[in-house]
C-alpha cells in the first residue's frame, strides 16, 4: 500500500474509524499528527469494548506499528490510561508504540484553563472538550510549553513547570479567580509518568523516514476534519491545530513528497457537533431522521449532532485545501428511506444582490447569513447495507453519489453502507483513475453552473 492521509472533509463523526481500521490492515505503520485524546475509536477486540482517544487503532492488529507525532498534543496520565487498558487486555504496547520526543505535553494547568475560559465566554463557548488541548497548542505556539523530550529531563522539566506553574497560577487566581496548582505534587507525578513513558518516547521523525526507506507503507490517521482545521476550518469554530493534510508533514516529520495519496472521508448528508455556522442544517422532522437512522449522538457526551444534507462547498473546499486524491462516502445507507435527497451545490449571500458563492466564505457573518442554493434527486427507498457492488447499488443510489463526486471534484473510491468492514463497496482503481483525471479538484465549473441553474 502507499503512504497515505485518511482526512475528514466535513466537520468530523465522518467515520473515519471505520475506513482507518479497514486501511490500517494493509498499512506498516499508523501514525496520529494532530490533536490530542478528543478523538474516539471503538474497537471491539475478542468480544470486549475498549475505546481509544489518543492511540491508533492498529494497536490491536500484531505486527504493526503505532505512532503518536510531533504534531499530537499527549496528556500522559490520559495515554498511560489507554496503555493500561491495551494491557489489560494481554496486549503488550512494548515495541509496537511509539511517542515522538517532540510532542508536546498537556498539564492539568491547560485542563483548568480552558474549563475556565469557557465558562467565562458564556453563550460565545467554542464547544471544546475541555480536556486541556487548546491551551496546550496556545502554549506549544507561545514557546512556553513542555514536550516529552524536556519530561524526561527531571532538572530541566522541573524549572520549566515552577515558571509555567507560577504565571498559570497568577492567571487562574485573577482572571478567573479559582485556586491554582503546586509545583512539588505535580512535579512528583509526572516524574512518575516520564518513568513509564520513557521506553516509548523516541525520535519518531527518524523511526517513520528509515520506514519508508525501508519500503514499509504508513497510514496517517487524520482526528477531527478539514472544517475544523485552526487555518481552513470555520474559525473560531474549530480545533487548535492542522486537521488537513498538510498538518501529517508538519506534525511527523514526513516531508510532502513521500506521501502517495490523500483519502478523504464524507458522510453522505452533513453533521455538526456543538456551535458555529452549518448552511444546511435541517431543523425539522428531516434533521431529526438522519439523526434517528444516522444514530447521530456523541459516543462519549451523548450529546446530539446537528443534521442536514450534503454541502458540496464544503467538501470540495475540502478536496481541495488537502489535495485529496480520492473520496469515501459513508453512511449511505442513512439516505436508504429518503423520498428526495437535496445537496447544496452553492450560497445564496445575503445582502450582495443574490450573488451565489461557490467556494467557502472565509467571512462567519456571510457564512451564517448565508441560503444553501439545492438540488434535489429521487431517492432510492431499498437498503443498501447488503450491497457489495457499486454496480449492484440501485440506479437512484449511483445517481446521487456521480453527482456528489462531479460537484466535488474527487473521484469516490470506497462507499460505506454499514459500520461493519464487509458492508464497503470498493470502486475498480481503474475506472477511479481514468474519473481521477476527469474530475480535477481545482475545477469548480461543473458545480458553479449547476449552482446557477438550481438558482434560477
Ligand atoms: P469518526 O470520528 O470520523 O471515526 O466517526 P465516528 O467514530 O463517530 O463514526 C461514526 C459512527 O458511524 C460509528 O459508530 C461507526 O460504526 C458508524 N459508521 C461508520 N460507517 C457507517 C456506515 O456506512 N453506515 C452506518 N450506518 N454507520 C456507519
Amino acid at each position: 500500500m502507499p503512504n497515505i492521509v485518511v482526512v475528514g472533509t466535513q466537520w468530523g463523526d465522518e467515520g473515519k474509524g471505520k475506513i482507518v481500521d479497514l486501511l490500517a490492515e494493509r498499512a506498516d505503520y499508523i501514525v496520529r499528527y494532530q490533536g490530542g485524546h478528543n478523538a474516539g475509536h471503538t474497537i471491539i477486540y475478542k468480544g470486549d469494548v475498549c475505546v481509544l482517544h489518543l492511540i491508533p487503532s492498529g494497536i490491536f492488529h500484531p505486527g504493526k506499528i503505532c505512532v503518536i507525532g510531533n504534531g499530537v498534543v499527549v496528556d500522559p496520565a490520559a495515554l498511560l490510561a489507554e496503555i493500561s487498558e491495551i494491557e489489560r487486555r494481554g496486549v503488550s504496547v512494548r515495541g509496537s508504540l511509539f511517542v515522538s520526543d517532540r510532542a508536546h505535553l498537556i498539564l492539568p494547568y491547560h485542563r483548568a484553563i480552558e474549563r475556565e475560559s469557557e465558562k467565562h465566554k458564556g453563550a460565545r463557548k467554542i464547544g471544546t472538550t475541555g480536556r486541556g488541548i487548546g491551551p496546550a497548542y496556545a502554549d506549544k505556539v507561545a514557546r512556553i510549553g513542555i514536550r516529552m523530550a524536556d519530561l524526561m529531563e527531571p532538572k530541566l522539566f522541573r524549572d520549566r513547570l515552577a515558571t509555567n506553574i507560577d504565571e498559570m497560577n497568577e492567571f487562574l487566581r485573577q482572571i478567573f479567580k479559582v485556586k491554582g496548582f503546586e509545583l512539588d505534587a505535580m512535579y512528583k507525578e509526572y516524574c512518575g509518568h516520564a518513568d513509564r513513558l520513557r521506553p516509548l518516547v523516541t525520535d519518531t521523525t527518524v523511526l517513520l523516514n528509515d520506514a519508508i526507506d525501508r519500503g514499509k507503507s504508513l497510514l496517517f490517521e487524520g482526528a477531527q476534519a478539514t472544517h475544523l482545521d485552526v487555518d481552513f476550518g470555520t474559525y473560531p469554530y474549530v480545533t487548535s491545530s492542522s486537521a488537513s493534510a498538510g498538518g501529517a508533514c508538519i506534525g511527523t516529520g514526513v516531508g510532502p513528497t513521500r506521501i502517495d495519496a490523500v483519502l478523504g472521508v464524507a458522510k453522505a448528508y452533513t453533521t455538526r457537533v456543538g456551535s458555529g455556522p452549518f448552511p444546511t442544517e435541517l431543523n425539522n422532522a428531516q434533521g431529526q431522521e438522519l439523526q434517528a437512522a444516522g444514530r447521530e449522538f456523541g459516543a462519549t457526551t451523548g450529546r446530539p449532532r446537528r443534521c442536514g444534507w450534503f454541502d458540496a462547498v464544503l467538501v470540495r473546499t475540502a478536496a481541495r485545501v488537502n489535495g485529496l486524491t480520492g473520496l469515501v462516502i459513508t453512511k449511505l445507507d442513512v439516505l436508504d428511506r429518503c423520498r428526495e435527497i437535496r445537496f447544496c451545490t452553492g450560497y445564496r449571500l445575503h445582502g450582495m444582490g443574490g450573488k451565489i458563492a461557490t467556494e467557502m466564505p472565509a467571512s462567519m457573518t456571510a457564512l451564517e447569513s448565508c441560503q444553501p442554493v439545492y438540488e434535489t434527486l429521487p431517492g432510492w427507498l431499498v437498503p443498501t447495507t447488503q450491497i457489495r457492488t457499486y454496480a449492484k447499488l440501485p440506479k437512484a443510489a449511483r445517481t446521487y453519489l456521480e453527482a456528489v463526486e462531479r460537484a466535488v471534484g474527487c473521484p469516490i473510491e470506497l462507499v460505506s453502507t454499514g459500520s461493519k468492514r464487509e458492508e464497503t463497496i470498493e470502486r475498480a482503481p481503474r475506472a477511479a483513475a481514468r474519473r481521477r483525471r476527469a474530475t480535477p479538484v481545482s475545477s469548480n465549473r461543473i458545480t458553479t453552473r449547476a449552482a446557477r441553474k438550481a438558482a434560477g
